[in-house]
């Protein structure tokens, strides 16, 4: 039952709380998992699903042997079986014979789950050990009539970290997303009438239920290239809004002295490559229009002080400049340097992120709108109404890729007049960049700051794990270092999943060479304080050996940090590796980059990790990464959990992107 009755306005844009049996803690999961509307819900998609069309009588399940089928059945007999492998034992039969199911795992489980006397739907795989058998089949009560299985196809999603947490399984997310799928009324109207009966779409509604219960998942094409088209109309919407907000006129603000003032106080020289992006966003602030730009360049090659530069002709006019990150640990990080370059001039910043006092958030707010707060560095939380400025001059959006088009447009109207620089690491092609960001203009650092060497990177298969270690430690406790583990946060969810997770991670290292030096874990679950201060230790050198989750591919600055270890490596992106490596090439010191690999992981596989190997130029990478895996891991969008688009693929759907804009055009020129 729910416990709210089901309003009839139950939309897209509706809380996860109306729908019935998600309490507080799965919520807050899928909160954190990115999922907050009834609209984020059905937009998770299943990543595969389990055929169970395939119905059999118990008497012919001997036809399956080795193969996965279905069957419908009575309880007749249940056991625990005690002993070096417990297993628990339930004997299922119909009018046509018997046969056992067995499970190894999760036995006090099943053993209160299945009782005999009740029906079951089992699914699994047939084998035969003197009868036939079924190890850890999919379980199901049904009625007493029940010829088959509610939904043939069984949808398996994508869990995260956080839902795991809370020991959210693919059971009730898929039950919580039947719900939404049953029960959602309004769907909204994007694409016109017009367009719906020219294409032949199917409605909305039916293409969401045909990707999370479809009649045959062979036959979903049909129903993605609606939402595809959907996603693109909206992106092209935005686009349209957007460049009609940055046609507006901008303010003339230039540096005065303050560029000198901090260029004396550098602990380094700007290279010629930062000095050109500098001038090019001093002019863009000087000009009589908005700025819109683009600041790309590889990790470690300097951008965050760049922007900073670029935030002095806001600042020496008396304006405000907002700083928005995508992470608490990234903002505070920047927030850090922030204040040290602010120093030798009479601006005060402020840190506004979630999870602070309503006090402290208060006083930063009231600065904000009263003008006597000049610098905000934030993460998202920059984006609530509640923040009001005075007169905002600059904003500045790292990593941008983390944020959504509608995020970045939310912020740039905090003010109509502001100028506006976004920053990326992954470098996005001119022509790539008008198309999804309007008439956005792109400058690029293209080089490193001098004496920055490149990371000496290297493939380690796992046999090998042992001699990395014993290095590790030798260049931990010898030479003073510190070292990051990567591992991939886990998604799967499938026992067989190979894919490392943080905890075993670093749960292996109490065993080897590197079992005596302290390391922590730091992972997006964490609470957004814990995360700081752990970041802070390592950053301080209390810990010598940081476990972490792809969370700290975002920006993070700790110099003597040199070695990194990438488990999985095969599973990322080469763009992604890159990226993450760029976390060791900060100091003068030489850094090193472990891909730790499967044994025997396939020849294209290796095959990118060796060009990766030997190739630095985040570009040329980006460039490989484009002909080997297509463009979604190079933009990002793949990366990130908050996307524009789940379905379409800006660059492979080009060609359709491109109708969709002249469609438009011809409508909204009638
Ligand atoms: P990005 O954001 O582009 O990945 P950062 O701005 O974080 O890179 O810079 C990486 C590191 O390099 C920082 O510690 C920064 O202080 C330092 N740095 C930036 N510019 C220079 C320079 N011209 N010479 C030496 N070090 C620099
Ligand atoms: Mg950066």
């Amino acid at each position: 039952m729910p416990r709210r009755p089901i309003d009839n306005r139950l939309d897209f844009l509706s809380p996860v709380s109306l729908v019935p049996g998600l309490g507080p803690k799965r919520i807050a999961a899928l909160r954190q998992s990115g999922i907050e509307t009834i609209r984020d819900l059905l937009y998770h998609f299943p990543r595969r699903y389990i055929d169970r069309s395939n119905v059999v009588p118990i008497g012919g399940i001997g036809s399956c042997l080795g193969a996965t089928c279905c069957v419908i059945g009575t309880v007749t007999r249940t056991r625990v079986e005690r002993g070096r492998t417990a297993r628990f034992r339930a004997q299922i039969t119909d009018d046509t014979g018997s046969f056992e199911a067995l499970w190894f795992r999760g036995i006090p489980y099943f053993r209160k789950a299945i009782r005999t006397g009740q029906r079951v739907l089992l699914t699994g795989t047939v084998s035969r050990y003197g009868g036939y058998q079924m190890a850890h089949p999919l379980v199901e009560s049904v009625g007493p009539n029940a010829t088959g299985p509610a939904i043939a196809f069984l949808p398996r999603y994508p869990l995260t970290e956080a839902m795991r947490e809370v020991n959210f399984q693919q059971r009730s997310l898929q039950k919580s997303i039947a719900w939404v799928v049953n029960n959602l009324k309004h769907y909204p109207e994007v694409l016109p009438k017009k367009i719906e009966r020219k294409k032949g779409f199917p409605p909305l509604s039916e293409c969401l239920r045909q990707i999370h219960m479809p009649d045959n998942p062979d036959g979903l094409d049909r129903y993605l290239s609606r939402l595809r088209y959907e996603e693109l109309y909206q992106l092209a919407l935005t686009l349209r809004w957007s460049r009609r907000k940055f046609a507006l006129p901008g303010r003339v603000m230039r540096p005065g002295a303050m560029a000198r003032t901090l260029e004396s106080h550098l602990p380094f020289v700007l290279t010629g490559e930062q000095n050109k992006a500098l001038r090019v966003l001093h002019r863009d602030a000087a000009a009589k229009t908005r700025m819109h730009r683009l600041l790309e360049g590889d990790v470690g090659s300097g951008k965050t002080v760049v922007a900073f530069f670029a935030c002095l002709p806001a600042l020496n006019e008396g304006m405000q400049v907002a700083w928005m990150a995508p992470t608490e640990v990234l903002a505070q990080q920047t927030y850090d340097r922030v204040c040290a370059w602010l120093k030798p001039f009479d601006v005060d910043a402020a840190l506004l992120k979630g999870g602070i006092s309503s006090a402290d958030k208060g006083k930063i707010l009231k600065g904000l709108s009263s003008g006597n707060l000049r610098f905000v560095v934030g993460t998202h939380a920059l984006l609530q109404p509640s923040v009001r400025f005075y007169r905002l001059g600059m904003i500045v959006i790292d990593e941008q890729h983390r944020f959504g088009a509608g995020q970045r447009l939310q912020l740039a109207e905090k003010d109509p007049a502001s100028d506006f620089l976004v920053m990326s690491a992954t470098p996005i092609p001119q022509t790539l960049a008008r198309t999804l960001y309007g008439d956005l203009e792109v400058i690029a650092i293209r080089s490193l700051p001098e004496g920055r060497q490149p990371v000496s990177t290297h493939i380690v298969p796992e046999h090998r794990r042992g001699d990395m270690e014993t290095y590790l430690a030798r260049e931990i406790t010898g030479g003073g270092r510190q070292a990051f583990y990567l591992a991939p946060r886990i998604e799967g969810g499938d026992a067989n999943d190979q894919v490392k997770d943080v905890h075993a991670v670093f749960d292996g290292l109490g065993q080897g060479p590197l079992a005596a030096i302290p390391r922590d874990l730091i992972h997006g679950r964490m609470a957004g304080e814990e995360k700081v201060n752990t970041m802070a230790r390592f950053a301080r050198g209390e810990t010598r050996v940081l476990v972490a989750t792809t969370l700290v591919e975002v920006g993070i600055d700790v110099p003597n940090a040199t070695m990194m270890v990438i488990e999985n490596a095969e599973r990322f992106g080469l763009s992604q590796l890159h990226q993450l490596r760029g976390r060791v090439a900060r100091g003068a010191k030489q850094g090193y980059c472990f891909l730790l690999t499967a044994e025997t992981i396939d020849d294209l596989a290796r095959e990118r990790l060796e060009k990766l190997c030997a190739t630095h130029d985040g570009f040329a990478i980006a460039d490989l990464d484009l002909r080997l895996r297509g463009p979604g891991d190079v933009v990002g969008f793949r990366q990130s959990g908050r996307q524009d688009l789940k379905v379409a693929d800006i660059v492979r759907d080009a060609d359709l992107f491109r109708e969709i804009q002249e469609e438009l055009d011809r409508m909204l020129v009638r």
